[in-house]
C-alpha cells in the first residue's frame, strides 16, 4: 500500500497540554507518527512517499478564511505581544450563554480581538490545542498528506493511507480543537466530491466523536458521515455526537452517529462498525474516507475502549469488503508502544494481507538468531 508521509510534523513539536486545570506531559506528540512510520517501514510492504502542494484553496473550500489566518499568524503575533510561553492555549472561549438576552443584531456585531490569547479563544473549542511555532506548517502539510492521499485514490489506488499530524476531525469550519488544525478528512472528502461530481461516505471510527466532520458537512447531502465513538454523556467533546444528530436541510439523514459505552469489546465494536458499513453500502458513491484512530485501544491512556490489536486487522478487512476505494487518514491513537502494530494490523487487513505480528526488532533480520 502507498503511504503518504510527511516529516514537517515533527515542527508541531508538543511537550505538556492541560486536563480540567492539571499539566500533563502531552498525549499528541510527534513520537506518534514516528511510530506508525518506523513499524510501516519495517513491514517491507508499505511504499512511503511525500505529498505534494495543493495550496491553500482547499483548505478554503472547508474552513472560514479567518481559522487560516489565525493559526497562520497565532505563533508571531503571541511572540510579537510578549506572550512567554513554550505554546499558545487559550483560556478564555465565547460560550454561548455570555451573549444571552442579546438581540441576534448585536450578537453578530461582537469580533475576533487582536490580543492573542483572545484570538486563541474566538477561533478554539477547548484548552486541548496547544500552539507553537511550527504547528502552522505541519498542519498545512497535514492537510496536503491527505489530499495527495485523495489523488492517489482518484489515481486509481484502491486503497492509500496519509499519516496525517496534527489529526483533523474535531476542527470545525470556523473552530480548531481536540489536537485539531485543519479538518483533513474533511477537506479531502470535500475536494473528492469536487473532483468526481460523486457523494462520498467519511468513515470516522477514532474513539472520540468527529465533532468538527459533523459539524462542516451538517447541510450537505453530498457527504455522508458515519462516526462510531464513546457516548458523549462521558467523553470529549461532550456536547455533540448523540444519535439524535442526524443532519439537517439537503444533509438530512447523512450524519449517522454510533455512540458506544465504557469497556466496548471488540465484538460490541465490530457490530457498530457492521452497522455503520450497512449504511455506508445503502448509499451511492465509489469512495470512502475514514478517519482511524487507535484510541479505540484497551490501553489508551485518554480512552476507556478495550480493542485488541487483533481486532483491527479484522475491522480493515470489513471495510475493505465494502467493495469500495479507501482514502484512509490518521486521526488520534495514544498509546505509543503499540500504534505501529495496530496502524500495521489495520492496513493489512485492508489490503487482504494477512495479519502475521512483526518479527521483534533484532530478531532474525540477520539470520544469526536462533
Ligand atoms: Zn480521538
Amino acid at each position: 500500500m502507498r503511504v503518504v508521509y510527511s516529516p514537517a510534523h515533527l515542527a508541531h513539536d508538543i511537550v505538556t497540554e492541560t486536563v480540567m486545570g492539571a499539566v500533563i506531559p502531552a498525549n499528541e506528540v510527534a513520537e506518534r507518527a514516528e511510530r506508525i512510520r518506523a513499524t510501516l517501514e519495517a513491514d517491507g510492504g508499505f511504499t512511503i512517499e511525500a505529498p505534494t502542494e495543493h495550496g491553500t484553496d482547499p483548505i478554503l473550500a472547508v474552513h472560514d478564511p479567518g481559522l487560516l489566518r489565525f493559526v497562520e499568524e497565532a505563533w508571531p503575533a503571541a511572540r510579537a505581544q510578549a506572550i512567554g510561553r513554550p505554546n499558545l492555549i487559550a483560556d478564555t472561549f465565547p460560550n454561548f450563554r455570555m451573549f444571552e438576552g442579546m438581540s441576534p443584531d448585536v450578537v453578530a456585531g461582537i469580533e475576533e480581538t487582536q490580543f492573542a490569547a483572545g484570538r486563541a479563544g474566538w477561533w478554539g473549542l477547548d484548552t486541548a490545542n496547544p500552539l507553537v511555532a511550527g504547528t502552522y506548517g505541519a498542519a498545512r502539510a497535514a492537510v496536503d498528506v491527505a489530499l495527495t492521499t485523495a489523488d492517489l485514490v482518484l489515481g486509481g489506488e484502491r486503497a492509500a493511507y496519509g499519516l496525517c499530524r496534527p489529526p483533523g476531525h474535531h476542527a470545525a469550519r470556523s473552530m480548531a480543537g481536540g489536537y485539531c488544525f485543519f479538518n483533513n478528512a474533511a477537506i479531502a472528502a470535500d475536494a473528492v466530491t469536487r473532483a468526481t461530481g460523486q457523494r462520498v461516505a467519511i468513515l470516522d471510527v477514532d474513539y472520540h466523536h468527529g465533532n468538527g466532520t459533523q459539524q462542516i458537512f451538517w447541510r450537505r447531502g453530498d457527504v455522508f458521515y458515519v462516526s462510531l465513538h464513546a457516548d458523549p454523556e462521558r467523553q470529549y467533546p461532550f456536547f455533540l455526537g448523540r444519535a439524535n444528530e442526524t443532519g439537517e436541510g439537503e444533509g438530512a439523514g447523512a450524519n449517522l452517529n454510533i455512540p458506544l459505552p465504557a469497556g466496548t469489546d471488540d465484538e460490541t465494536f465490530l457490530a457498530a462498525l457492521d452497522r455503520g458499513l450497512e449504511a455506508i453500502a445503502a448509499t451511492p458513491g465509489d469512495v470512502v474516507v475514514v478517519s482511524l484512530g487507535f484510541d479505540t485501544y484497551g490501553h489508551d491512556p485518554i480512552g476507556d475502549f478495550a480493542l485488541t490489536t487483533a481486532v483491527y486487522h479484522e475491522c480493515g478487512r470489513r471495510v475493505a469488503a465494502l467493495g469500495r476505494r479507501l482514502v484512509i487518514l490518521q486521526e488520534g491513537g495514544y498509546y505509543r508502544p503499540a500504534l505501529g502494530a495496530n496502524a500495521r494490523a489495520w492496513l493489512r487487513g485492508a489490503e487482504g494481507r494477512d495479519d502475521e505480528p512483526l518479527p521483534a526488532p533484532g530478531f532474525g533480520a540477520a539470520g544469526s538468531d536462533r
